[in-house]
């Protein structure tokens, strides 16, 4: 995309206001008064067929009439009106509409948002919305919207899928006094989406970080792969994070996958910082936007009370930063600049004595240490220091020291003064909270985003389908059939064509065939009942482990075509598989969906019969980098079981995130024929061992 080109959205140099109206009150009359109050420096014409004047600017009858050229029109005329309108701008050489006007795809009319599109396709004319607020930004004083006012002026960037949110956001951002560039409405996305909207805002001088409200949206991977790029920090808050589509799934990845948990897989491989709730957004937004990244692990607290210390070292421990101390030549330094009851660990207790010049030292010392990786200064209120004093000394020791590569925090409790003190130093470049929690929280942040950028930098590997016709076989015979579920034989054929270590696998139709494959595989064997009507086999009395010689398969594959039948009367049972019994493992399982935000997503997680009890599962969109395969072994609950416990040797952690890349790979390539799938159990042994896939299902996308 030629960047340049949402400038007619976002930063026009003049604006039509399509829909302005005489009518104080209307929306058409309050987008033409913003911008005049403003202080828009572009032209701005009002187009009403009726009117001749509206806040002392002329008002022309139609856009063609006016006898300049056109950047960017907001529209606020009736939803039917607004077609005919995009053509005359189109017609005129605008280059940004931006559709106020609602009653488009949001109340079922798609039909005619579409309708506006081509028109914009045609013309090379982008298109905002519709069903927005508009768009504001401080920078070009521009508030082309119907939102009151410009927000607090500042470095973040917010593009928001609530209008209703953004509007009560921009007047919140003079209490949080968190400061904003530009306010981007997103709405119905018809043509502009969050990824363009990242794509121009990572280039625009006035933005440093970009956060965004996401309710949901369709283009997962432009999203993914734009925000990977983006150099600038970018926070997301994702909304609705129940369930969604997942209660009749097929596969038991399908029941685990809600959508919550794939925008959070996806956040992470975009590199793009979750936050929590709306109070999170900002605290995050406000310190990504004026704090570097952390590199590295070392937070060096500084407080003047053991309370709020202790506050923070457990919030620390929370967000997954634990504290750890600092070598002994730190800690003699900082000795000299407290008292003898002070102490020098971490957090370091500078005690309640402490005035600015202890605060001055202790930070202007530690900061510029090579072991300290960011600093978070507490402060609680006291009758002998004076706050607005104590935040000076913060900030000129943090200038003197240099240092501009590691990020600082700060939280004061207290009363009017330290919130007096805090307004000063968000002022001054320093973020400030009034609970030492969210210090902490925001530096969590600040290190998320560093470890996401590196990772984000990595290559991702190449998709391998040398097999690619083997597979597509054995799936366009099902379907032949008139299926859309593999059999585990069938699927274990497709896993093998992608390098997945399944177990070898013979198909029986009589018991003397039985006995024969068993012999040829070599007892113990396990034997499973195969038809695709039966996918939980066990649930039918379908499987039976450890057969071991040829008297017990005989009497298995009886007693399996028996449970079949029973279980099943009409199964169409394609016969009995015979297959190696794999020996003990750790049980995992790996799985697939078809995510319709992100398409095909990997799930890992620990397997066997509680794995949907304990949803001990996690995400990540194909394809998988070895870096987040093993990202996603470590991330689990049950992480520890995999790195070996209690004297267990470690289980083959390097293999089974090998099989996660080439299971990811596989799902990608076949992305048009796999709606779901899973391995459950994959068996994992100890290191140097190896991985097995011991049962294999694939739902197929109906066709
Ligand atoms: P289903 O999940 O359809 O009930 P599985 O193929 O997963 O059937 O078999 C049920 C259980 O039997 C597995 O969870 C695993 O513990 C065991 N099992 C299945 N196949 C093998 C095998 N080839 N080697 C060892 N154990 C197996
Ligand atoms: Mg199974």
């Amino acid at each position: 995309m030629d960047k340049n080109v949402l400038n007619g959205l976002f930063r026009p140099k003049s604006i039509a206001v399509i829909g302005a109206s005489t009518q104080p009150g209307k929306i058409g009359y309050t987008v033409v008064e913003n911008l005049i109050k403003s202080k828009y420096e572009g032209k701005i014409y009002p187009i009403n067929p009726t009117a001749s004047e509206i806040l002392g600017l002329k008002v022309y009858p139609t856009i063609s009439d006016v006898p300049d050229s056109v950047e960017a029109a907001v529209v606020t005329v009736p939803a039917k009106f607004v077609a005919q309108v995009a053509e005359e701008s189109g017609k005129k050489g605008v280059k940004g509409f931006i559709v106020i006007t609602s009653g488009f795809s949001e109340s079922g009319r798609r039909d005619m948002e579409d309708e506006i599109v081509q028109i914009g396709k045609r013309y090379g004319m982008r298109i905002l919305g519709p069903n927005i607020v508009g768009t504001l930004s401080n920078a070009d004083k521009m508030n082309a919207s119907f939102a009151p006012f410009l927000p607090l002026p500042g470095k973040a960037s917010l593009v928001s899928q609530s209008g209703a949110l953004l509007i009560a956001m921009d007047a919140s951002t003079y209490t949080r006094r968190v400061g904003f560039d530009k306010l981007v409405s997103i709405g119905n996305m018809s043509d502009v989406n969050f990824a363009d909207a990242i794509e121009w805002l990572n280039e625009d001088p006035s933005t440093s970080c970009i956060s965004l409200y996401i309710e949901g949206f369709k283009d997962g991977r432009q999203f993914i792969e734009v925000s990977r790029k983006a150099t600038k920090p970018i926070i997301a808050l994702k909304s609705g994070v129940s369930a969604h589509g997942a209660a009749a799934a097929a596969s038991h990845t399908g029941s685990l996958a809600g959508a919550a948990k794939v925008y959070g897989a996806a956040f992470q491989q975009a590199g793009v910082v979750q936050a929590s709730d709306l109070d999170n957004l900002f605290d995050r937004t406000l310190a990504l936007s004026l704090q570097p990244p952390m590199t590295g692990e070392n937070i060096l607290i500084i407080t003047n009370g053991g309370g709020v210390g202790v506050l923070a070292t457990d919030a620390a421990e929370r967000y997954n930063i634990p504290l750890k101390f600092a070598p002994a030549e730190v800690q003699e330094e900082l000795k000299k600049h407290m008292p003898e009851f002070g102490s020098a660990k971490n957090p370091v207790d500078i005690t309640g004595m402490a005035g600015t010049e202890w605060y001055h030292d202790t930070i202007k010392y530690a900061f510029a240490h090579p072991w300290v990786d960011a600093l978070v200064v507490l402060y609680c209120e006291t009758a002998m220091t004076d706050p607005s004093e104590i935040a000076r000394g913060i900030k000129s020791a943090v200038d003197e020291s240099g240092v501009k590569d590691k990020p600082v925090s700060v939280s004061f409790v207290g009363g009017d003064k330290s919130d007096k003190a805090m307004k000063w130093l968000v002022e001054n470049g320093i973020p400030a909270y009034g609970a030492p929690d969210v210090a902490v929280n925001v530096m969590a942040a600040l290190r998320d985003y560093a470890r996401m950028r590196a990772e984000a930098a990595e290559p991702i590997e190449p998709c391998a389908s040398e097999n690619r016709q083997l597979a597509l076989d054995i799936i366009n015979r099902a379907r032949t059939d008139g299926r859309d579920a593999l059999t585990e034989v069938e699927a274990k054929e497709v896993f093998a064509a992608y390098g997945l270590p399944v177990t070898k696998t013979h198909l029986a139709k009589t018991e003397a065939e039985a006995i024969q494959l068993a012999n040829q595989v070599g007892y113990p064997v396990v034997m499973k009942i195969v038809s695709p009507d039966i996918l939980h086999k066990s649930d039918a009395g379908g499987v039976k482990v450890n057969i071991k010689d040829d008297k017990a398969a005989g009497e298995a594959f009886s007693t399996i075509m028996e449970n079949a039948r029973k279980y099943k009367a009409d199964a169409n049972i394609h016969g009995i598989a015979i297959q190696e019994m794999a020996p003990w493992g750790t049980e995992v399982i790996l799985g697939s969906v078809n995510d319709p935000t992100f398409g095909p997503t990997m799930m890992f997680g620990l397997g066997g019969i509680f794995v949907e009890v304990l949803k001990d599962v996690t995400f990540r969109v194909a394809p998988v980098t070895s870096t987040q395969a093993a990202q996603m072994l470590s991330e689990i609950r049950g992480a520890p079981i995999i790195a070996g416990v209690r004297g267990e040797a470690p289980r083959d952690r390097k293999e089974l995130a090998n099989t996660i890349c080439r299971y990811s790979n596989m799902i990608l390539d076949l992305s048009d024929e796999i709606s779901e799938s899973d391995a459950n159990p994959v068996l994992v042994y100890e290191e140097g061992k190896g991985v097995k896939v011991v049962d294999a299902r694939i739902i197929l996308k109906k066709k």
